[in-house]
């Protein structure tokens, strides 16, 4: 064994005490503050050339070189170059803190073979704002490993970075690998490293994952996992319900992510809370898989999920370059032993086929994507790469396993809303008619009602909050034929006519309607167009004899 890898397996590979541990484990000679620099980078150590002639600054460098099997240069420099490279060093950041922090590297490598021992395939550091986790992957689990400090994550990643050969560039996304003899010790063969700034991005938030190469693989013994815990899952629990979602679609959402593999994508305008219901998701899923690693890609940051790690996209990039790095981080994140991805949206051919060969690799995802309905996101994925993107590969349940629609609308307020007035003035005489056809027994025109003038309740806006109005697809594999066999359209309206099926957006904003909770006004504005009832079901029983009409083709409906 050699000194090296003796050294590692004595050093933990963080301080138990205040005591300077010196470089590689060997104390440093007091005085020497500042009259020397060690370059991890090029191993090169300079050394104030005054302190040529003393005994004890000649052994400490021979230990040095011998802790490092000769691998370091020594170069004696008068001590205005020796400050100027520690003003350097200090400037870039690679400077290691002075007395206690120099042990990094060794603390790093002991890090490595800790992950070793337990049976790790990979370590991820995710340094927070306020503090930072180290986290390790074990047959496919996430266990907390240790909590630490973000000023000691921040030594850790730059002395891992410089076992790679590499400047620590924090502000973006960097690769490298560990090999050869700075893993002496450790037990492994090769170590990878993938690394992404992550939000919050001005706390300087990392994401580091390490992908463990054992020499041997053994079987780790009790006591090393005894410091091993379960994440810790979020608070709280699931309510899609008090936002407007229904029962049926919060079950139906739920089951979606209970998939391992495809996609579930959420369509609507921007400010639909596509975001919002996605985190909650999220949540959830760390609730009941709290082993099992997230990562949001989203363009900008706007919450932050503590328990999933967050790429950022600035929303000034041009939509080229937007997509670019979307693509980019999706790649990067596929590295990184990601099980859930919420991507943030599919917003061109470059993303689309990088989501497709994300959702090939059998991974649950969550992205958004901006259509009038939910069905029309199949034909819109496929217009961006018809070869890559054609229907028979995209309509596979495995691949897309939810489609949902969404909608936020303002309720009106109980305190000051008027009564609709059949000749409103605000609407065509198309619409009008329109409306009235879906009156029915219990859905009276006279019980709807139209914004009022403003009251201290509703604080003069006439509405009191926004409300969710959705539909949730499953598309199942009678779904993903008839987009094959009949295109979306068809396969939309046949879809509706299942019993089961979940009511469309204009139907359960046409129940708010009749409720006198929602002004049809709003119908138009914030859903679609109102068309007449009795139209809508003699679409749906033309599309279940597969006849495509020709006033459907002519409104391409
Ligand atoms: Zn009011
Ligand atoms: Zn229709």
């Amino acid at each position: 064994m050699s000194l090296v890898s003796k050294i590692s397996s004595l050093l933990p590979w963080k301080p138990t005490s205040r005591e300077d541990q010196g470089v590689d484990g060997i104390r440093t000679p007091a005085d020497l503050r500042g009259q020397f620099h060690l370059d991890e980078v090029h191993s090169l150590l300079s050394v104030n050339d005054a302190l040529k002639v003393r005994r004890d600054v000649l052994q400490w460098i021979d230990d040095l070189r011998r802790a490092r099997d000769g691998h370091i240069k020594i170069e004696w420099l008068p001590l205005s170059t020796v400050a100027a490279r520690l003003a350097q060093a200090h400037h870039t950041g690679t400077l290691q803190g002075t007395g206690s922090g120099l042990d990094m590297r060794a603390r790093a490598k002991a890090l490595l073979k800790a992950g070793c021992d337990i049976g790790a395939s990979d370590i991820d550091i995710r340094r927070l704002a306020g503090h930072a986790v180290i986290e390790v992957h074990i047959d496919g689990t996430i266990l907390q490993f240790d909590e630490i400090t973000t000023d000691y994550a921040d030594k850790l990643i730059n002395a891992l970075y410089m076992l790679t050969k590499q400047q620590y560039r924090r502000k973006q996304s960097q690769d490298g690998s560990i090999a050869g003899r700075d893993l002496m010790g450790t037990g492994l063969v090769n170590v990878r490293i993938a690394r992404t700034p992550i939000a919050p991005v001005d706390a300087d938030a990392q994401w580091l994952n390490m992908r463990l190469q054992a020499g041997v693989q053994k079987v780790p013994a009790i006591n090393a996992l005894k410091g091993l815990k379960r994440v810790e899952p979020p608070p709280g629990k699931l309510d899609l319900v008090s936002s407007g979602w229904t029962e049926k679609q919060a079950e139906l959402l739920q089951t979606f992510v209970l998939n391992a593999t495809g996609t579930v994508i959420f369509t609507g305008p921007p400010g639909s809370g596509k975001t919002h219901v996605m985190h909650r998701l999220s949540e959830h899923i760390a609730r009941t898989r709290p082993g099992q690693r997230q990562a949001f890609i989203e363009q900008p940051v706007e919450t932050i999920l503590p328990h999933a790690p967050q790429l950022n996209i600035l929303d000034t990039l041009t939509a080229k370059a937007a997509g670019e790095a979307y693509a980019h981080r999706t790649r990067l994140v596929l590295r990184m032993a990601v099980n859930i991805l919420g991507l943030g949206e599919i917003r061109d051919p470059l993303v689309a086929t990088t989501w497709l060969s994300a959702a090939e690799t059998g991974m649950l995802m969550m992205s958004t994507m901006h259509t009038a309905h939910p069905f029309l996101a199949i034909p819109r994925l496929r217009d961006m790469d018809p070869d890559r993107l054609a229907l028979p590969i995209i309509c596979d349940p495995a691949i897309i396993c939810g489609l949902v629609g969404q909608r936020l609308v303002p309720v009106l307020c109980e305190h000051c809303s008027l009564p609709w007035d059949q000749e409103d003035p605000r609407l065509t005489k198309i619409m009008r008619n329109a409306i009235l056809t879906w009156q029915r027994s219990d859905w009276r025109a006279s019980d709807i009602r139209k914004l009022g003038p403003g009251c201290p309740h509703c604080a003069w806006k006439g509405t009191v909050r926004r409300q969710v109005v959705a539909e949730v697809v499953d598309p199942d594999e009678t779904l993903m034929a008839d987009f094959i066999q009949y295109g979306p359209t068809l396969a939309r309206h046949r879809y509706h006519t299942r019993s089961a099926a979940d009511s469309t957006m204009l139907e359960k904003g046409m129940e708010l309607v009749f409720q006198g909770r929602m002004d049809p006004f709003d119908v138009p504005l914030k859903i679609e167009r109102i068309r007449p009832y009795d139209f809508l079901q003699r679409e749906r029983e033309r599309a279940l004899k597969g006849i495509e009409t020709p006033a459907l083709m002519e409104r391409g409906h």
